[in-house]
């Protein structure tokens, strides 16, 4: 099997990232290999550059960041240090809305870049644009991540992620293959709790033997659970990386104790794809500083080390469409101390990040909040304001969209047809319109909110 990859790996591999133009991929990724070990010194330095070339880059070509930079008297010149950033204002999904366009660099054309849609887990969407060397260098330091628990590219590795989340069954036969038996990528959707499908699962990773894992942890769980309920032979694993929400200590045990291997924690997006991970040492998520510059912020100042603020990301690789101070409705915690691995790489807190909310399905099972996230920004078509889904009876849910997008009949169904198919054909819905999402007190915006008690048959 490591024979197998290693060939793939240097026969098969360069052939087929230059056909998709990612062979630069290779290159970032040596570079990243070496990069990491710097001085803390050396990757503020190298940073600063990165950042002032990107400040200058969105300057000249985004009509975007013209104006932003115009209106209030700034050039690239006003930026002396990192602390200038903040001369410009945070990047919001509404503003992602409303300039979109604008913000891409007159330098690329827009059939050129790739686009995606903003996280679905706060449940609001826009549409974002990345360049092929930016995918390129965000796809290295995927890998990079990924070699901190010991995998290669193409080793084999198995996705367990929620439920239909990426649609990837959706793929031809062509395509699966080359993930599959190339690219070392199987995925399994295993959110829903259903014992006929872990058991296919459970015979299809046991014949296809990958020795790494990128998982959700909350899909994984009841996955676990399963294997440890029947008794069955869990598949051994060598390193295994968690993402997409936060890492519950108790979850991280379990799924360890199963799968026989440590798990790591990554922090990473589909707007600014990976901005942290943790390495074997785990000691805290290491900031990719080579291609984020990631600020902390509360009530418009940077947080002192050790304490909570909401991210601010800026890509430094992303010149096809720059994102600058994005704000991607996670909080985290800046932290000081090095890591006893030796990497330079700054460092912030595990265990911080999304909300984790949940909701209950009428015959009282527990399912966590990301998997309607996730269904309510699976069709590219339907563009859906900010949502927030309350659940006030085991049957019963209030949702909340936003006026902006102005939402038409189509959402409307969408949004009644995902919420049956989801949490069951019985339930009742009822839709409001709002100009905005109510905020917690702590000024955070929830997308599920649970009001009601654990029902007794909850597991
Ligand atoms: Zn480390």
């Amino acid at each position: 099997m490591g024979l197998y990859a290693s060939s793939v790996r240097k026969l098969i591999l360069p052939y087929l990232l230059k056909r998709d133009h990612r062979e630069s991929a290779l290159k970032h990724l040596r570079f990243f290999e070496e990069s990491q070990y710097w001085s803390r010194q050396r990757l503020q330095d190298y940073q600063w550059e990165r950042l002032q070339a990107l400040l200058k880059h969105a300057y000249e070509t985004s009509p975007y960041y013209k104006k932003i930079f115009g209106d209030r008297g700034l050039t690239p010149k006003s930026f002396k240090s990192f602390d200038d950033i903040r001369q410009l204002p945070i990047l919001t999904r509404n503003d992602l809305f409303d300039h979109g366009s604008e913000i891409i660099s007159g330098q690329y054309k827009k059939e050129s870049l790739e686009e995606a849609l903003t996280g679905g887990t706060t449940g609001q969407q826009a549409s974002i644009f990345r360049d092929q060397e930016s995918f390129n260098i965000k796809l290295a330091i995927a890998w990079r991540h990924e070699g901190w628990m010991g995998r290669k590219p193409c080793d084999r590795m198995a996705y367990l992620w929620p439920a239909h989340i990426d649609f990837r069954h959706d793929q031809a036969w062509k395509s699966k293959f080359k993930n599959r038996y190339l690219l070392g990528d199987a995925s399994y959707c295993v959110g829903m709790n259903d014992p006929h499908a872990f058991g296919e699962f459970y015979r299809d990773i046991m014949s296809y033997g990958p020795k790494y894992m990128k998982i959700f942890p909350s899909a994984t769980v009841p996955f676990a659970q399963f294997i440890l309920d029947t008794g069955k032979r869990p598949p051994r694993m060598k390193g295994i990386m968690a993402t997409g929400e936060v890492l519950h200590e108790r979850d991280r045990r379990l799924i360890e104790e199963v799968f026989g291997c440590p798990v790591q924690d990554m922090y990473g997006s589909r707007e600014t794809g990976n901005t942290s991970c943790e390495c074997s040492a785990r000691e805290g998520l290491h900031i990719a500083m080579e291609t984020s510059f990631v600020e902390f912020v509360s009530e418009g100042r940077w947080v002192d080390e050790g304490e909570e603020g909401e991210i601010l990301i800026t890509d430094l690789t992303n010149y096809g469409f720059p994102m600058i101070r994005y704000q991607i409705n996670d909080y985290g915690i800046p932290m000081k101390q090095s890591c006893s691995c030796g990497r330079g790489l700054s460092f912030m807190s595990p265990g911080v990040g999304r909300v984790q909310d949940y909701f209950y399905t009428p015959d009282g099972v527990r399912h966590a909040g990301l998997v309607l996230g996730y269904h309510m920004s699976s069709d590219h078509d339907v563009k859906i304001g900010q949502i927030q889904i309350v659940q006030k009876g085991l049957k019963d849910y209030l949702i909340r969209i936003t006026n902006r997008p102005e939402p038409t009949e189509r959402v409307f169904d969408f949004i009644r047809r995902q919420m049956h198919k989801i949490v069951g054909e019985g339930i009742n819905i009822e839709i409001v319109i709002v100009d905005e999402i109510p905020r917690e007190k702590s000024g955070k915006t929830r997308f599920v909110i649970c009001e009601i008690e654990a029902p007794g048959i909850n597991k």
